[in-house]
């Protein structure tokens, strides 16, 4: 197909730098890095990539449920009953009674007042942020916050603030600092996505409260795994019932697709009116919504799946300290080791692909502190042999340093 003809000063001259950018690193390998295609998904942790079989150790299925055959039928229930799509946002045609049983059960779940499910977590924090501030309230947020977090804030009419990760320290100093006037929320992450840090969440909740703010904790990677119910970080750290808001994901540990926010504050019903995420998109699939009420069973009743999480964790974990590796953060489902530079990085990345390892490449900008970093992340259905394979493709990594090798 001919080009269209491009003026020297067009839209596109300020993706040149990207460009070159994206070439030298797809240059290093087969495979790109950020062109990723599973040809063929085999089981939560298995997929062929380019005619090679992988261990997908970069996925967020945390809990494995992706293949659970209880999800499965649920969904095929689903587009039975109900078909394949809404057509239409939640407040028009796009409510069906599994959006509405979600919600009660999300409600029950977290002994909530307030439950409503988006389409994606993405929306959810634009919905919740984006409509919760309003003009002359503030925000003030971890300087790590997702996109979805920042993007959230500039949906909103309110002023953002920015405080230092994980500090309770400088988010005091920065409401201290805000004027009288306006109401003040406080976003946090339960569990970072890049490095794998948890929050302090019952301190930070301490500091927003006497600093006058509200604190929404954003649990999309860690609703599931962390608490004796899975009900994420607020909950481990024993202040579920102080937190005004959560909000979430069905895109991780649900195995689906969809996001919620929940609160004690019944208030929270008003954003459905108020909140462009969520008036003007379609709602959540009937597959996707059934598959998220299954899941939300399972997390709740059974702690089978998060008990098998842990102890790969702990596997991979130990196995990353013998070879001389030592992840950014304390062990968690998601492990990020930091390589030294860009370049090398991706070197690596395409030799753990080459050995039969898939996870995740992050560079800078997308990541905290401009680190490049290999994230992996750890599933349920993780077999103690999948972490060991792990292990032995990171034994070598492309710098031709060889790691110490494991007892
Ligand atoms: N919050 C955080 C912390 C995330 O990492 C992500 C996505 N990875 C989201 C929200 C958005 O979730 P979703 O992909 O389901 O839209």
């Amino acid at each position: 197909m001919p080009e269209l003809a491009v003026t020297p000063n067009s839209l596109f001259s300020k993706f040149s730098d990207v460009r070159k950018r994206v070439e030298r690193i797809d240059a290093f390998g087969d495979v790109r890095p950020f062109g990723v295609v599973f040809e063929e998904l085999l089981s939560p942790t298995r997929a062929m990539v380019d005619g090679r079989e992988v261990v997908l150790a970069g996925t967020n299925n945390y809990l494995g449920l992706s293949y659970d055959e209880t999800c499965v039928a649920a969904a095929k229930t689903a587009l039975d009953q109900h078909g394949t799509a809404t057509t239409g946002s939640r407040l028009a045609n796009g409510t069906y009674s599994e959006h509405v049983r979600l919600e009660e059960e999300l409600k029950d779940y977290f002994d909530a007042s307030s439950a409503i499910v988006f389409t994606t977590g993405y929306q959810s924090n634009l919905a919740a942020i984006g409509a919760l501030a309003g003009k002359g309230d503030h925000l003030i947020i971890d300087t790590d916050s997702h996109a979805c977090i920042y993007d959230g804030c500039r949906l909103s009419d309110a002023e953002t603030h920015v405080f230092r990760h994980n500090s309770p320290e400088n988010l005091e100093r920065r409401l201290a600092r805000l004027p009288e006037t306006g109401a003040r929320l406080v976003v946090i992450e339960g569990l970072y996505s890049m490095f794998g840090d948890v929050a302090p969440v019952a301190e930070l909740t301490e500091v927003a409260h006497k600093g006058n703010a509200m604190i929404l904790v954003d649990e999309a990677h860690s609703v599931g795994c962390y608490g004796y119910k899975g009900h994420g970080v607020s909950a481990a750290q024993g202040v579920l019932d102080k937190v005004d808001f959560i909000t979430g994901t069905f895109s991780k540990s649900f195995a689906s697709i969809g996001g919620f926010c929940v609160s004690r504050h019944p208030e929270l019903e008003m954003i459905r009116f108020t909140s462009r995420p969520y008036l003007f998109t379609a709602s959540g699939s009937p597959a996707n919504v059934a598959v998220a009420r299954q899941a939300l069973d399972i997390i709740a009743k059974s702690g089978a799946n998060r008990a098998n999480l842990w102890a790969r964790v702990r596997q991979l974990y130990d196995g990353l300290l013998s070879l001389g590796l030592t992840p950014l953060s304390p062990p968690g489902p998601i492990v990020a080791v930091e390589i030294s530079d860009e370049l090398t990085a991706v070197r690596a990345w395409n030799d753990l692909l080459n050995q039969g390892v898939y996870l995740n490449l992050a560079l800078p900008p997308a990541t905290p502190q401009s680190k490049s970093l290999l994230r992996l992340s750890v599933s349920a259905a993780h077999s103690e042999d999948e972490i060991k394979k792990i292990l032995d493709a990171f034994r070598v990594v492309p710098t031709g340093k060889t790691l110490r090798t494991a007892s």
